[in-house]
């Protein structure tokens, strides 16, 4: 790997992934391993074999430090899509990312690196009678439609407290969902960050906003197989020079993708056009003496907008409730009214947490898109080398490993169209058709002794990941870094 924070010479690489939160970090991850494994799949569509030297990739990031964007402040839980809109993107990168996340779990448990989870399960509460209808008429079809059979319905108060003995008396039932696991929302991105470190040909390139791209067509033809993409930092410097693009630049993903439209282009592709706006979701921690009043994460009849306000805890033990879900459009409340709110809501479901003093708060941000209520994931549609992963708001730490197989292979393939072409002939190669079927488990994952290293190298002083994490955390998700 090389961390290439703080030289601002232009580097060139095949692919640059425009954002460093869990979704880029996968993605470079994915496209690192997928390319170092060869995978025949990738290749077949190829019109020549792959070329032996590693791909390489610059993971671009605007902040100091990696995970900071939307994936700094987040619920930690690995969701199953029991109550996924069925039929939606998401939906399917939820199921799927559930069961990629075991799958590493597992394979991180084989290799000896510590991945801090528990399958703890989650209860979702009915309060009232109108609640157990909407629970045993809405969401119980629903997750059985979503292909998750493992819940169970719990028809009475007594069923709920046999579970989490200090729920409000005043429950009626519930849905018990054992697939709803908690993780170290952060240790499992560095992870994967530490993994895609320990190939030769990972960049990571921070403090790097890019404010501008230029998109360079070769003599011979254009499209993604004579061109590649400069991308300019803040002082227009260039600071990477791609074949390939993936903009995941999760709350800024708009203002990304319409640099793709700014003059710099003879003859602009068609506009993918979307707003992303960060729809703020804030956070209560309870004092240590919370922990034994909660197991499962205690979730409630979800809203329109959201998942709702849950009370829940940690792989640590820490119970938390939240999140919000603030809109920039909304009146902003203070935060002494959302601690209080928070705090209803928590002794709302479990009223012993009354009597515990909250000791810490947090926040992140959603980014949720204007247009629809699902991700957005183009892969390469317009047929420019330009791929796009955005409106992953409330589930990516699920979905991440999922969205990364899905856009890693088609990447990859262009990738080797480019070479082909370029090394073989003029004549300009069918883009694929269809995305190859890639499994994430064929791929040869390095060692426990390899990963941390690697991990010891981002967390190092001023590595990637070496920012305080104490330090509050500001409205928009990002903790202010103490440099
Ligand atoms: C309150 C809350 C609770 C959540 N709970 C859960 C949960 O329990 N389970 C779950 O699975 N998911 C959850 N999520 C969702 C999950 O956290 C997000 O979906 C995920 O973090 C999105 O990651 P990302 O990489 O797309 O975006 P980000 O993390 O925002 O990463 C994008 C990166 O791009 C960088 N960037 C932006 N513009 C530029 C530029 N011009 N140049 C270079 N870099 C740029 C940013 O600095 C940022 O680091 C929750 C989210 C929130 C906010």
């Amino acid at each position: 790997m090389s961390n290439a924070a703080s030289s601002t010479k232009e580097i060139h690489v095949d692919v640059a992934v425009i954002g460093g939160g869990v979704m880029g970090i996968a993605l470079a991850r994915q496209l690192l391993l997928v390319a170092s494994s060869s995978s025949p799949d990738a290749a077949s569509t190829a019109s020549s074999q792959p070329s032996s030297r590693p791909t390489t990739v610059a993971l671009v990031e605007a902040l100091p430090f990696m995970l900071c964007g939307a994936s700094a402040g987040n619920s930690a839980m690995i969701h199953c899509g029991f109550d996924c809109t069925t039929g939606t993107v998401e939906h399917a990168m939820v199921v799927r990312g559930h069961r990629l996340f075991s799958e590493y779990a597992a394979d991180c448990a084989r290799r000896g690196l510590y991945l801090p989870w528990v399958p703890s399960g989650a209860i979702m509460l009915a309060m009232s009678n109108e609640e157990m209808s909407i629970v045993r008429d809405d969401i119980l079809p629903k997750a059985v439609a979503n292909g998750v059979t493992n819940t169970k319905l719990l028809t009475s108060r007594e069923e709920v407290l046999a579970l989490e003995p200090h729920v409000h008396l005043n429950v009626v039932g519930g849905l018990h969902v054992p697939s709803e696991w908690i993780v170290d929302p952060w240790r499992y991105p560095a992870l994967l960050l530490a993994e895609a470190a320990t190939a030769p040909g990972l960049s990571i390139i921070r403090s790097c906003r890019v404010t501008s791209v230029r998109r360079e067509e070769e003599e011979g033809g254009g499209g993604p197989y004579h061109q590649w993409y400069r991308l300019f930092d803040h002082k227009g410097q260039c600071r990477v020079k791609a074949r390939m693009v993936v903009n995941c630049a999760g709350l800024k993903g708009d203002a990304v993708e319409a640099l793709l439209h700014s003059t710099n282009h003879s003859s602009p592709p068609p506009r993918l056009a979307f707003d992303v706006f960060p729809r703020l979701g804030r956070f209560i921690q309870f004092g240590p003496e919370a922990a034994p009043l909660v197991q499962r994460a205690l979730l409630p009849i979800p809203t329109k907008k959201s998942k709702g306000i849950i009370v829940f805890r940690t792989v640590y033990g820490q119970v938390f409730v939240g999140p919000t879900a603030e809109d920039p459009d909304e009146p902003r409340a203070s935060q002494s009214a959302v601690v209080k709110s928070l705090r209803n809501a928590a002794s709302s479901k479990v009223p012993a947490l009354k009597d515990v003093q909250d000791v810490a708060t947090y926040a992140g941000a959603r980014p949720a898109l204007r247009q629809r209520q699902d991700y957005l994931i183009d892969l390469d549609s317009r047929d420019i080398g330009w791929f796009t992963v955005a409106g992953v708001r409330s589930t990516g730490l699920t979905a991440s490993l999922a969205v990364a197989e899905l856009v890693a292979p088609r990447v990859l393939q262009q990738l080797l169209m480019t070479t082909s072409s370029n090394s073989s002939s003029s004549c300009r190669a069918s883009p694929p058709q269809t995305v190859a079927p890639y499994c994430i488990n064929s791929a040869p994952l390095p060692s426990a002794e390899a990963v941390n290293a690697s991990l010891q190298m981002l967390l190092g002083p001023g590595g990637p990941l070496s920012y305080d994490r104490r330090h509050p955390i500001s409205s928009e998700g990002c903790p202010t870094p103490k440099l």
